[in-house]
Parts: structure tokens; C-alpha cells; sequence
């Protein structure tokens, strides 16, 4: 694609950045086949390609964005399905991540948006103000159907239609701390704390020690870290996210001392975030050699237990078990064979999903601000999973289970609760009540 920057724009290292991603694009389209967006709506201007031209105009202008690129933009889901299909290897994920900070400083949202999204950003990532808001939301929660028929209010309708009915006990959730290995160490990493998944769902952070402490790996929480940044850079709020991703780095950094194997995330949203912070910071001197050693360490819990072997494994019911493949692990981190094998090394039988490459309509805080596009990729996707069907649905994302699992009695677990499970752990919460479809 041709641009058209000035010399003095190309002397800002973010556009020279986009123009080298711009120029790489051929137009070919292959993408808009596998973009969610386009595949519902039909729309150029909501595929790759049409995006592409229309963040290229906005950068080359400079000015304010305008009304019709930020719907375009704010409509994609950030699934990088369209980057798995570039045969041009075209960085859409860094050109729509500076494409939402420019809008973000330049344009002038409505104020019902203007607050929903600081309210995202000022709760969500902060576990001492997420739990009482759950809490709140859970009382609340009789008062969506209100909140639904106005447009304004409609993501908070879509906000509590993702709570939680009962929210488990603050305790629930693992402090920092070490946890030792059992039998000999072999290995020693850091997990990432997280924020949401640590108030709805701790069980999966119990589940990921005591699988990786079976299998002789020393685990650090260190007490400093939390949120990795993710869920306001989708937003485009730059200062925040670097805010939190300076926190989480400099607080494994300092356990490299000690030794640290791997940096472990049990949430792919988040671990495609961790192994971003090398390209991040690649321009800032304080942080960008510290930030490109913790990305080097990032690894999903599926690879690094991959990696390190899941060691005797027997699955106590040999379930059916659909494997969704979360966008920011397939496409984001580009890994699906290891849990795939794990889970059948484990004595299960995995399903694969048809369409599994389109998105479930997660996507971060998307399913709250696009309540209707992610409503419809939420139910063609409880379509596909109910069609081949299993016991029990397993991914490895936090935003994924509460997105589909109210939507479907089938249960959800996340793939290192049957892991563990195989390994000697608990039954996953989610399988008491399971009906066999393989029975
Ligand atoms: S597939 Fe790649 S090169 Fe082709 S239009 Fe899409 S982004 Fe451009
Ligand atoms: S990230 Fe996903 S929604 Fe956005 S353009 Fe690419 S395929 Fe489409």
C-alpha cells in the first residue's frame, strides 16, 4: 500500500512504525474471510482492509479522528484472526493498537461513553474495587432489562448480564507468596496475579499452582504485581496501561535474581499482552531492555507444562471435551496444538470447535461496549460448540467462560483445571452436575 507521511511525521517512531506495517498490506482481502465483523455485517469498512485504509487516512491526516473511522474501528473486536490469514504478514495488531490511542487523544466521545469507559478502566483492573461493584451488580442485576432498552445504558445492561450470580469469598483467591514445588525443583516461575479473574473466578489460579507445584515447579506471586495492563490498552488508554505493565515488569524483574524459568499467565488475554511489553517499550531507555527479557519469559501455563512434561496424566471420566481456542491464544500467541495434546495426553477426548477460528465475542471489555455484535458471535458460537456435543467446554481464558458460559447449560472449565484434575487435583467445580453426552 502506498502512504503518503511527511518527513516530518515519519520522525515520530509510532508512524514510522505504522507506515512500515502500512506499506506491507497488498490488498488482496484474504483477511475479510476470517474477520468476525465482516463475516455479520457485510461492510468493507468493517474487514481488515478497510480498516486499514481508513486508520491509514486518519494518520496521515494528524488531525482529529472522526466520527465514522472511530465506529469502524471501535467495531473491531482485536481478534487478529486477520492476522493468522496475512500471507503478507501484515502487523494489523500494533496498527489498530495505535489507531485507538490517536482516537482516544483526539476524539471527543459522547459523554454516556466518555463515562462507561472510565468506569471500566478505573474498576475492572483494580480487584479491591471490582469485588464490591460484582457484589453491587449481583443485587442489581433484576434492573437489566431496564437498562437494556436504552441505547446509553445498554452496556451496563451488557456489564451485568456478564456478573457473576454469586461471587466466592475474597479468601478464595491466592495471595502473594511462594509456593513451594513438590519433590525436587525443576523449576522456578512467576505467575501473573491477573485482576477480574482473581475475584470470579480463583479456582483457576489455585488450579495452575497446584498443577504446576505437582509437576516440580517453584511458583512466585509477587506482592507488587497485578493487572498486566490489557484491559484499558484496548481501549486506547495508553498512560494507564503502561502504568500497569511498568508495575508487573519491574516486579519480575526483580525475582530474576532468584532465578525465573518462565512468567507464567493462565489467561491468554493477558499473556498475549506480557509477551507485547518488549515491542511496547522499545523506545523508552529506562524500561525497554527489562521489558524485552520479561517478554522473552512470557509463556502461556499450556506451553510451559508442554514444555516441561505433564508427567503421569489419567483423566477420571474420560469426557468429551470441546476445546475453544481464545483468539488471544490462537492468534495472539499463535499456540493450540499444546493444549490440544495435553488434554488428550490426559485421557480426554478433544472436539475441535467448527469455525473455531471466528471469536466468541469477548474480546476484552468488548462485549460490553458492542453488546449487540458480541451478543451475535456469542450465540453462533454456543451454535458450533452445542453441535458437536460435548461434556464439557475447555479454554484458556478467563473473558471467554464468562462470555459463553451464561448462554449454554453445558459447562465451562479452564484447561488447566482438567489438567490438574488428570494429575491428581480436585474435580473442576463446574463438573459436579455434568451430564454425559458420551454415557
Ligand atoms: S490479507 Fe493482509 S495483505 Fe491482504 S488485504 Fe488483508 S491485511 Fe492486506
Ligand atoms: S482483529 Fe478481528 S475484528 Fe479486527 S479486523 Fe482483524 S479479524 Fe476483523
Amino acid at each position: 500500500m502506498r502512504t503518503e507521511f511527511t518527513a516530518e511525521q515519519l520522525a515520530d517512531p509510532q508512524i514510522a512504525t505504522s507506515n512500515e506495517i502500512l506499506r506491507k498490506c497488498v490488498h488482496c482481502g484474504f483477511c475479510t474471510a476470517t474477520c468476525p465483523t465482516y463475516v455479520l455485517l457485510g461492510d468493507e469498512l468493517d474487514s481488515p482492509r478497510g480498516r486499514i485504509y481508513l486508520i491509514k487516512n486518519m494518520l496521515e491526516d494528524g488531525g482529529p479522528a472522526t466520527g465514522e473511522v472511530v465506529k469502524h474501528v471501535d467495531r473491531c473486536l482485536s481478534c487478529l484472526a486477520c492476522m493468522t490469514t496475512c500471507p503478507a504478514s501484515v502487523d494489523y495488531m500494533h496498527l489498530v493498537d495505535h489507531a485507538r490511542v490517536h482516537i482516544e487523544k483526539t476524539y471527543r466521545r459522547p459523554l454516556a461513553e466518555r463515562l462507561i469507559r472510565r468506569f471500566i478502566a478505573a474498576t475492572l483492573p483494580e480487584p479491591k474495587r471490582a469485588r464490591p461493584l460484582m457484589r453491587l451488580g449481583a443485587a442489581v442485576r433484576p434492573l437489566a432489562p431496564i437498562l437494556q432498552r436504552l441505547p446509553v445504558t445498554r452496556p451496563l445492561a451488557a456489564m451485568l448480564g456478564l456478573m457473576p450470580k454469586a461471587l466466592p469469598p475474597s479468601q478464595a483467591a491466592l495471595g502473594p507468596g511462594v509456593y513451594a514445588a513438590e519433590g525436587e525443583r525443576r523449576a522456578r516461575v512467576a505467575l501473573l496475579a491477573g485482576c477480574v479473574q482473581i475475584v470470579i473466578a480463583p479456582h483457576i489460579g489455585r488450579a495452575t499452582v497446584r498443577l504446576l507445584n505437582r509437576l516440580g515447579t517453584e511458583v512466585v506471586i509477587p506482592a507488587t504485581a497485578g493487572c498486566c495492563g490489557a484491559l484499558v490498552h484496548h481501549l486506547g488508554r495508553e498512560d494507564e496501561a503502561h502504568a500497569h505493565a511498568r508495575t508487573d515488569i519491574d516486579s519480575w524483574t526483580g525475582e530474576l535474581d532468584r532465578g525465573l524459568d518462565a512468567v507464567i499467565s493462565d489467561a491468554s488475554g493477558c499473556g498475549t499482552m506480557i509477551k507485547d511489553y518488549g515491542f511496547i517499550f522499545r523506545n523508552d531507555p529506562q524500561y525497554a531492555e527489562k521489558a524485552a527479557r520479561i517478554s522473552d519469559l512470557a509463556m502461556d501455563v499450556s506451553e510451559f507444562v508442554d514444555r516441561l512434561g505433564l508427567g503421569p496424566a489419567t483423566a477420571a471420566e474420560p469426557l468429551r471435551v470441546a476445546y475453544h481456542s481464545a483468539c488471544s491464544m490462537q492468534h495472539g500467541q499463535r499456540v493450540h496444538a499444546q493444549p490440544v495434546s495435553l488434554l488428550r495426553r490426559a485421557g480426554f477426548e478433544v472436539l475441535e470447535v467448527p469455525e473455531g477460528h471466528l471469536c466468541c465475542g469477548s474480546a476484552g471489555t468488548y462485549n460490553i461496549l458492542q453488546p449487540e455484535l458480541s451478543r451475535q458471535l456469542r450465540d453462533r458460537k454456543i451454535d458450533r460448540i452445542t453441535g458437536i456435543r460435548p461434556d464439557v467446554v475447555a479454554t484458556g481464558n478467563i473473558g471467554c467462560i464468562s462470555q459463553l458460559s451464561p448462554a449454554t447449560d453445558i459447562p465451562f472449565v479452564h484447561t488447566v483445571e482438567l489438567l490438574d484434575w488428570a494429575t491428581g487435583g480436585p474435580r473442576p467445580q463446574a463438573l459436579q452436575n455434568v451430564k454425559r453426552n458420551s454415557a
